[in-house]
């Protein structure tokens, strides 16, 4: 039907180069090979079976944990005028059986299953009446049991190598960690597998972490100084939080919407819903929001409350700019995050070795807010990849951080915790070093103490934030017996000594200047063309009720405003714009430029 996938990839899908590593494994597929491949979200894993699926003969069958994801993919491959469908046993009966005689009857290209119905015999016999061009097993770190995405079913999908040995079969995944790449190939049998491995690096994405000081004057100010109008998701770490802050923001003027598992079904799905078809919504969420969340162009993750570790933080930012385009993950944390979360693990119930592994990744995850370099070399390290230079597009390249000398201050805050009794909180503590006659302080007679008012040179802000860099650095800790207090811990023996010194970093002012531009993706005096063109598409996408990044993507619409076409020929060489595609909006598309054209002339 197609000669290859260059021409594939042009005429159907709109794209003139593949990005990558996809040519080398379309190619792989495309002579009936096995591959495991793992590329970060936003690579364009799709392309990846769905292109050899249609070169080989027989129907491609994809497997896929969530329905909404699986709807996603269909709508978008209908769309270009691919005969695909997807069968779940969400479905009534009667349309499954319709869809699965589409499949016997050979007239379908595509076929997306959850796992569930792929493993029953019904439709395992089904596909052993029909020619299969390849299995895809998309989101395939499912299979491992340690993952927060387990699912049971996945671990059955190892019959697929029994029962169709001569069906290529393709597993890909965005999760990155070794001990999950090895379960997928014992457990989904891909030992024969070629594997694919690509940079988890996502250079479209800037990462931010500012203190914590006035939280949600802090993020409200972010979305409408950088985000105005732009889809974004916001993670709180509770869902009394995730109410507040969505009311709050509502309140101020930003469309939001809260989701949490605390909701009932319906709410939440029409929640996530809204968010899925509409251009510009912030969903403020606890992390059962994501998985299945495809949406291209999300352009803001912002955090709230510190994730407890790298991987979470990685996943949950990744849900940004998966079109490529500019995207930023912002967070803000603060002494208390760090106080609540370790205090949260030490009363937790877990086995002793289970808590040492989550404090060792709660640490890693304070390390990179603290850091003082690059941190997306931080982060690409803890996944095992290292980045020469410093990518300039974080907080710490953009705007370096100023150190200072810290030792003296540090002692003198070590001391005060010690001659206290390592049992008050920090705000009592920073009172004593700044001398303040409080009522707490006079009755403990704390006025006394040598290091009453030794601490005139910061004020409380700095203080506070001396006393957050010893608890990230694990110098102290917050003991869980005496409602909080600060107690010393053996590392910080040597700095007490005088045996050590210590850099902290210089807290940048909140008002900053950098980052006060809008981060839309297009210049000012295009602004009015591309809400013209984001106005059609959605009343494109509302006519046929899909979302409307299937309609086009972001970048597609973006390609338009920085190519001006004006006519079909010139309009067919837009990235994104296929022969349907051409064929069904070209025109109409064609007619929102040119009145744009003349409204300026
Ligand atoms: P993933 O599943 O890896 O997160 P997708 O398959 O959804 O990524 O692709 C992300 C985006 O990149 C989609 O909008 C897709 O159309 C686009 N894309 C994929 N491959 C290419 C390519 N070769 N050229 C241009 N855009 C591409
Ligand atoms: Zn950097």
């Amino acid at each position: 039907m197609y000669d290859s996938p260059q021409t594939l990839l042009l005429n159907l899908f709109g794209y003139e180069q593949f990005r990558g590593q996809q040519a080398a494994i379309i190619n792989h597929l495309v002579d009936g090979g096995d591959a495991l491949v793992l590329m970060p979200t936003g690579g364009g894993k799709s392309l990846c079976f769905q292109i050899p699926a249609l070169i080989r003969p027989g129907m491609g069958v994809v497997i896929s944990p969530l329905i909404a994801l699986m709807q996603d993919q269909v709508m978008a491959l209908q769309q270009l005028g691919v005969k695909a469908q997807t069968l779940h046993s969400a479905m009534d009966w009667q349309t499954q059986q319709h869809i699965e005689q589409q499949a016997l009857n050979g007239e379908l290209q595509m076929l997306y299953v959850s796992p569930e119905r792929l493993l029953s015999q019904r439709c395992l016999d089904m596909l052993k009446a029909v020619p299969i061009s390849l299995f895809a097993i998309d989101e395939a770190h499912c299979v491992s049991q340690w993952g927060h995405d387990f699912r049971p079913e996945y671990l059955q999908l190892d019959c697929l190598q029994q029962s169709f040995p001569k069906v290529p079969r393709v597993a890909l995944t965005a999760t990155a960690d070794g001990p999950t790449q090895a379960e997928m190939v014992k457990r989904l049998h891909l030992q024969q597998a070629q594997q694919f491995i690509s940079s988890f690096d996502r250079p479209n994405i800037r990462y931010r972490v500012l203190q914590k000081q006035k939280g949600k004057q802090q993020l409200l100010h972010f979305i409408q100084s950088q985000h105005q109008d732009s889809a974004g998701i916001v993670y709180c770490g509770s869902r009394k939080k995730v109410d507040e802050l969505a009311h709050w923001l509502s309140q101020s003027g930003v469309t939001a919407l809260p989701y949490h598992a605390g909701m009932s079904a319906d709410h939440r799905n029409q929640n996530q819903t809204r968010f899925l078809q509409e251009d510009g919504l912030v969903m403020v969420a606890t992390i059962a929001f994501g998985m299945g969340i495809d949406k291209p162009n999300v352009r803001f993750v912002a955090h709230t409350d510190l994730p407890k570790s790298i991987e979470s933080y990685y996943q949950e930012t990744g849900r940004a700019g998966r079109d490529g385009l500019p995207a930023d993950a912002w967070m803000i944390y603060g002494l208390q995050d760090v106080v609540w979360l370790r205090q949260r693990l030490l009363e937790s119930e877990m086995d002793e070795a289970i808590k040492r592994s989550e404090q060792g990744k709660l640490d890693a995850m304070l390390g990179l807010c603290e850091v003082t370099s690059c941190r997306r070399q931080v982060l690409l390290a803890y996944f095992g990849e290292n980045l020469k230079d410093a990518c300039g597009n974080c907080d710490n390249c953009l705007e370096p951080v100023a150190t200072f000398d810290g030792t003296e201050v540090a002692r003198k805050a070590l001391s005060c915790v010690y001659r206290s009794g390592q049992r008050f909180g920090v705000s009592h503590l920073v009172d004593i070093l700044l001398g303040k006659p409080t009522d707490k302080i006079k009755q403990a007679s704390h006025d006394k103490l040598s290091t009453f008012a030794i601490g005139q040179e910061l004020d409380q802000k700095q203080w506070r934030s001396v006393f957050r860099q010893l608890l990230a650095q694990g110098m102290i800790a917050s003991d869980p017996t005496v409602y909080g207090g600060i107690k010393l811990m053996p590392q910080c023996r040597p700095l007490l000594k005088g045996e050590q010194s210590i850099q902290l970093r210089l807290d940048r002012k909140v008002s900053s200047k950098a980052g006060k531009k809008q981060r839309t993706p297009v210049a000012a005096e295009d602004l009015g063309l591309w809400q013209s063109l984001r106005d059609q598409r959605m009343a494109l996408a509302q006519e046929q009720s899909v979302p409307p990044y299937v309609i086009f993507s972001d970048a597609t619409l973006l390609a338009m405003i920085e190519m001006k076409p004006i006519n079909l020929a010139q309009m067919s060489h837009v990235p994104g714009v296929g022969e349907k595609k051409l064929d069904r909006y070209g025109d109409t598309f064609l007619g929102v430029l040119a009145e744009h054209e003349r409204a300026l002339a």
